[in-house]
């Protein structure tokens, strides 16, 4: 077994996320001690009883001692969490997170620095629908991308730390790279953010639909809607603050899916036939792109065994 890259890491939010690196930090050996805070006291009970790592009572306890904070909360919420923890820690620890929207990161953690501490901002492209302690797993970052967006902070010992944190995360199965905070934005609003906000609205609009009994939207749901609710099941905090926070980008995106989609919507009426084989077509190619890029499975209905459906 490797040495651990950080003799001490805190946690800070022990959900999904907090609680996966927790996990894997240990599995894989890249922390040698791990301490957890989690501003909900249900939550930090259920970090101890599962064994998570030491639970401290408060933010700056945790911050102490730490070789490296990682920021595991809302992206609303990173501000007050940064503020909170930097004077706690020692001098030329790292401060990271794992928020959605990196440009909001970049400015949470910047105003949070006094030139002792790096910042270095992050973010796994790796995720579930599922939130809390208890949906955490260790091989949740394997073969992800971790993308790193650092902050210059005049903090001594800039490069060593941001490989520091780059093996930390490659350690956990990542593979990591560097990126400006805005480029990230634009990228993560129309791979991420977008489809979740579609996901969002077609489960509100099926619910809504008078002519739609619910009964019947769960019994068919196989037919391509399951996949939405899925996405949409995410948590709702997180996803309020994904969109409050990446306004900008998700606006651009989204008026671009909107003129597609009316273009759609005139073959539709106009049957224009070869225009929606062209363009189904091109999405097949796109979908062939992704899994010959190792991003997803090429089993039929993503290998799940379900009863004939009709997509
Ligand atoms: P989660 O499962 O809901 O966990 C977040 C935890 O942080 C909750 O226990 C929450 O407590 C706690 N918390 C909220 N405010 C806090 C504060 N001020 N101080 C300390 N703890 C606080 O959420 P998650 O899915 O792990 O997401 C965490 C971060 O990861 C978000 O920034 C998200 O954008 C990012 N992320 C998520 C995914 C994903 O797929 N879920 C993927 C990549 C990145 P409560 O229970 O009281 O709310």
């Amino acid at each position: 077994m490797t040495d651990p890259v950080f003799p001490r890491i805190a946690i800070i939010g022990a959900g999904l996320i907090g609680s996966s690196i927790a996990r894997a930090a240990r599995e894989y050996g890249m922390a040698g001690e791990i301490v957890l805070y989690d501003a909900n006291p249900d939550v930090r009970a259920r970090a101890a009883e599962i064994g998570l790592g030491e639970v401290a009572p408060s933010l700056e306890a945790a911050a102490a001692q730490a070789d490296c904070v990682i920021l595991c909360v809302p992206v609303g919420a990173l501000g007050n969490v940064a503020a909170g923890a930097v004077p706690a820690m020692k001098d030329g620890a790292i401060l990271t997170d794992v928020g959605s929207v990196k440009s909001e990161a970049a400015r949470a953690l910047s105003a949070a620095a006094d030139g002792r501490i790096h910042m270095i901002p992050g973010h796994p492209i790796a995720g579930t629908e599922q939130s809390g302690p208890d949906a955490g797993f260790p091989t949740l970052f394997q073969g992800a991308w971790h993308i790193l967006t650092p902050v210059e902070t005049g903090a001594a010992g800039e490069a060593e730390a941001l490989a520091q944190l780059t093996a930390f995360w490659k350690g956990l199965g990542a593979k990591v790279e560097s990126m400006d905070a805005a480029r990230h934005d634009r990228v993560l609003a129309i791979t991420s953010h977008l489809p979740h906000l579609i996901a969002f609205n077609i489960v509100a609009t099926a619910f809504d639909m008078e002519t739609v009994e619910q009964g019947e939207v769960v019994k068919y749901s196989a037919g391509g809607f399951r996949d939405f609710t899925r996405i949409a099941a995410s948590d709702p905090v997180m996803w309020r603050d994904v969109f409050l926070n990446n306004r900008e980008a998700v606006l651009e995106c989204l008026g671009r899916f909107s003129e597609d989609l009316a273009a759609l919507q005139r073959a539709i009426r106009w049957g224009d036939g070869d225009m929606l084989m062209r363009e189904f077509t091109r999405a097949r190619t796109i979908r062939k792109a992704i899994i010959d890029a190792g991003q997803d499975s090429g089993a039929v209905n993503f290998g799940r065994n379900v009863p004939k459906a009709e997509e």
